[in-house]
C-alpha cells in the first residue's frame, strides 16, 4: 500500500468519525433538553452517557487527525492535553452525575411517598429516537469499515451495537416507570443506563492512560518492528517505540545513519520504513523516523582520513 494511500484512508476514516461526532452531538444535546425539562432521572443518565460518547468521538477524530498527517510528525503535545481536557470534562459530568444520583437514591429511600422522575410515556419517543440516531452511526460506521478496513471504525461500530442495546432498555424502562409508577423499576434502569454510561468512562481513562502515561507498550510489536528493520542496510537501529491510542499505534524509529548520507536518500529511506512497520501490522496508523548521524562511523572515516593525508606526506 502505497503511503498516499494508507494517509487518504486515514483522512477517510477521520470524516467518517466526524459524521458520528456530529450525531453524537445531536443525540447529547436532544436528551439534554428532554432531561432537563422533564426531570427524568432516566433521561439524565442517557444524557451522561451520549456527553461521554460524545467526546470519545472527538478524541477518536482528533487523533485519527494527527496519524492521517503520514509525513507530517505526530503532534503528542496536542493529543496530550486533549485528551487530559475530554478527562477533566467527562469526569466533571460523572461527578455531577453521582452527586445527583445519590440524592435521588435517598429521595427513593428516605422519602415516605416518593415519586417516580420519569412520568410520561411520550418520552420514549426520546431514548428511541437516540436509539435510531445510533443504528444509524452503527451502518455508517460497519459500512466505512468494509471498506477501509481500519480497525478504528470496528472498534466504534461495536460500541454504537453496545448502545443500541443501551437506547432499547432506556426505553423499555420509561414505558414501564411511566405507566407503573414504580420506583424499583425506574431505579433499575438508572443504574443500568449508568453502567453503560461507565463502560464509555473506561474508555477515556484507558486511552488517557495509554497516550499520555505511555502504559502498554506493545513489546512484541517493537521486537517485530526492530526485526524487520535488520534487514536494512548502513543503519543502526537506536530505539523503536510503539504507543497504543485508542485501537492504534504511533511507532517512532531512532536511527543511526550515515553523517555522509544526503537528504534525498533520507526522505528515501523514510518512506521505505514507513512501509516497513506498517507491513508489519495494519494497526500501525503513522510512523515517525528520527534519524543521528552515527558519530562513532563518523570518527572512523575520520581517523582514516587523517592515516591516509600522514601515509602521504612520509
Ligand atoms: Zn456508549
Amino acid at each position: 500500500m502505497s503511503l498516499h494511500e494508507i494517509s487518504s484512508r486515514l483522512k477517510r476514516g477521520c470524516e467518517v468519525i466526524r459524521i458520528v461526532l456530529i450525531v453524537s452531538f445531536v443525540g447529547m444535546v436532544m436528551e439534554f433538553v428532554f432531561a432537563y425539562f422533564s426531570k427524568s432521572m432516566i433521561l439524565f443518565t442517557d444524557f451522561v452517557h451520549w456527553a461521554v460518547d460524545t467526546a470519545l468521538e472527538f478524541m477518536s477524530m482528533i487523533a485519527l487527525y494527527h496519524a492521517s498527517k503520514t509525513l507530517r510528525r505526530f503532534s503528542w503535545g496536542v493529543l496530550y492535553m486533549e485528551t487530559f481536557l475530554m478527562l477533566i470534562t467527562s469526569i466533571a459530568i460523572i461527578s455531577f452525575y453521582i452527586i445527583s444520583f445519590v440524592d435521588y437514591v435517598n429521595n427513593i429511600i428516605y422519602s415516605a411517598n416518593s415519586k417516580v422522575t420519569t412520568q410520561n410515556p411520550l418520552l420514549s419517543l426520546v431514548t428511541l429516537s437516540g436509539g435510531f440516531l445510533t443504528l444509524y452511526a452503527f451502518a455508517i460506521l460497519r459500512k466505512e469499515y468494509e471498506k477501509l478496513k481500519l480497525e478504528i471504525l470496528k472498534s466504534e461500530y461495536t460500541h454504537a451495537l453496545i448502545d443500541v442495546v443501551a437506547a432499547f432498555i432506556s426505553t423499555i424502562g420509561v414505558v414501564v416507570t411511566a405507566l407503573t409508577r414504580n420506583p424499583s423499576t425506574e431505579l433499575l434502569t438508572v443504574i443500568a443506563g449508568f453502567f453503560f454510561a461507565l463502560h464509555s468512562i473506561t474508555n477515556i481513562v484507558e486511552d488517557a492512560a495509554r497516550s499520555i502515561i505511555g502504559v502498554e507498550e506493545d513489546k512484541e510489536l517493537i521486537y517485530n518492528i526492530k526485526l524487520k528493520l535488520s534487514e536494512l542496510e548502513n543503519v543502526k537501529v537506536k530505539n523503536v517505540d510503539a504507543r497504543k491510542i485508542g485501537s492504534f499505534y504511533i511507532v517512532t524509529v531512532d536511527l543511526y545513519v550515515d553523517p555522509y548520507t544526503t537528504l534525498i536518500e533520507l526522505n528515501e529511506m523514510r518512506m521505505k520504513i514507513i512501509r516497513m512497520c506498517r507491513s508489519v501490522s495494519e494497526m500501525i496508523y503513522h510512523v515517525d523516523v528520527r534519524f543521528y548521524p552515527d558519530v562513532e562511523k563518523y570518527r572512523k572515516i575520520l581517523k582514516q582520513k587523517r592515516k591516509g593525508i600522514k601515509g602521504k606526506s612520509v
